[in-house]
C-alpha cells in the first residue's frame, strides 16, 4: 500500500518531521528532482538553460510562514536583489511569492508595503510579478491583498484554485480589476465543504474556469496561464482557445521545474507560450511535501531507490 496525498499533506505542516527530514542525506539529494539547488547562483544557471530553448521562467524563493517582520524584511532584500540581477542578466524571469513569506500572519499592511516595494521596482525593471495562493484559510486575505496592491500597480498576478467551490465566484469579482491570473489545481488539504473531494471533479471545474478566463482573455486582454502538467487539461485548453478563435501565442503554459520536461520544450516549439517555474532555497520542507503528495508514486520510487543501493 502506498503512502496516501493526505498523509503526505499531514507531514508537510508537521513540526517535528519538519526538523528531521530535511537533515536526511537522501531526501537532499532527492529533492534536486525538483529544484537546481538552494541559491540564486544555481536557479540562474538553470533559467539560462531553460532560456536557450525558448522557455522564459518565473523563481519562488522557497519559504512560507515566517514568524518575525524581521524575517519578512529579509525576504524582500533578498527579491529586491533577485529583481536587480535578473535585469543585468536580461533574462526574462518573473517572480511568484507567497504572502505568508512576506508576513501576512504577521501584518497585512507590513506585507503590503513590503510587497509594494518589490512590484515597484520590478516595475521600474519592466517586469512582472505573481501572488502564489496559499491553504483555503488564505484566501480572502490573498484577494484583498490583490485589490489593494492593483489599485498603484499593474505588473501582478495572482494564483487561484480550481478545487475550491468559490474560485469561479472570485474571478467574476475580480474581473472588473483586469486581473492576470495563474489557473492551478491547487496544492493543500481541503475539506470537503470547501473543495472538489474527487480528482474528476476539479478537472471538470478547472474546465469550466478556463473557458471563461479564455473568453475574459478574448474580451478583455487579460493575462491568463494554466498552471498545470495534465496534458488532457492543456489539450482541453488549446482546442476550446482555437474554438473561439484565440491564437496559440496568446495561449499560456505555466509548469514545474523537473516535471514533464519534455512536454514543456514541445509546447514552446509548437508555438505556445510556455514558462516554468523554478523554486530554490533552504525552506524546501513543506513544498517538497506537496510536490511529493501531488504524486505519491513519487515516494514509492525515492524509497526503491533506497533499498536497491
Ligand atoms: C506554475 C505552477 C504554479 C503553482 N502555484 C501554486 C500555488 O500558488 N498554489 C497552489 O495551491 N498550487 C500551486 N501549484 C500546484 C498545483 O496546485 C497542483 O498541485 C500541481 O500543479 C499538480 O496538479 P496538475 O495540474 O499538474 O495535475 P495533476 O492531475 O495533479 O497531475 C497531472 C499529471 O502531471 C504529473 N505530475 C503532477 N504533479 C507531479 C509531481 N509533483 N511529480 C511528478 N509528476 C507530477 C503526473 O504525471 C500527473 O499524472 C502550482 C503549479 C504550477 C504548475
Amino acid at each position: 500500500m502506498g503512502i496516501s496525498r493526505n498523509t503526505l499533506l499531514w507531514a508537510s505542516r508537521n513540526d517535528w518531521l519538519k526538523n528531521r527530514i530535511p537533515k536526511m542525506k537522501f531526501v537532499q539529494k532527492a529533492v534536486k528532482r525538483f529544484m537546481p539547488g538552494e541559491t540564486i547562483e544555481e536557479a540562474l544557471v538553470a533559467a539560462k538553460d531553460f532560456s536557450k530553448k525558448g522557455i522564459p521562467t518565473t523563481f519562488t524563493h522557497l519559504g512560507e510562514n515566517i514568524q518575525s517582520l524581521n524575517e519578512a524584511e529579509e525576504n524582500t532584500n533578498h527579491y529586491l536583489i533577485l529583481l536587480d540581477k535578473i535585469s543585468n542578466d536580461k533574462l526574462d524571469i518573473e517572480i511568484s511569492l507567497k504572502l505568508t513569506q512576506i508576513g501576512l500572519d504577521l501584518s497585512f499592511d507590513k506585507s503590503l508595503e513590503l510587497y509594494s516595494k518589490i512590484a515597484l521596482r520590478a516595475q521600474e525593471l519592466n517586469n512582472n510579478i505573481f501572488i502564489d495562493i496559499e491553504d483555503s484559510s488564505y484566501v480572502d486575505k490573498t484577494i484583498a491583498f490583490y485589490k489593494k496592491i492593483k489599485e498603484n500597480q499593474d505588473n501582478i498576478g495572482l494564483c487561484l484554485q480550481a478545487y475550491l467551490y468559490r474560485t469561479l465566484n472570485d474571478l467574476k469579482n475580480l474581473i472588473a480589476i483586469k486581473p492576470s491570473i495563474r489557473l492551478v489545481k491547487g496544492a493543500y488539504k481541503e475539506a470537503s465543504s470547501i473543495a472538489f473531494p474527487k480528482i474528476s471533479q476539479v478537472n471538470t471545474n478547472y474546465m469550466r474556469l478556463s473557458k471563461y478566463l479564455l473568453e475574459q482573455s478574448r474580451e478583455n486582454g487579460i493575462r491568463v496561464a494554466f498552471g498545470t502538467h495534465d496534458l488532457m487539461i492543456q489539450e482541453q485548453v488549446k482546442n476550446e482557445a482555437k474554438k473561439i478563435g484565440l491564437q496559440k501565442d496568446k495561449i499560456e503554459f505555466q509548469m514545474l521545474y523537473g516535471i514533464k520536461s519534455t512536454e514543456q520544450v514541445k509546447l514552446a516549439h509548437d508555438g505556445y507560450k510556455i514558462r516554468t517555474l523554478i523554486s530554490y532555497g533552504e525552506y524546501w520542507y513543506p513544498w517538497y511535501m506537496r510536490r511529493l503528495a501531488e504524486r505519491p508514486a513519487n515516494v514509492t520510487f525515492i524509497l526503491k531507490n533506497i533499498f536497491n543501493k
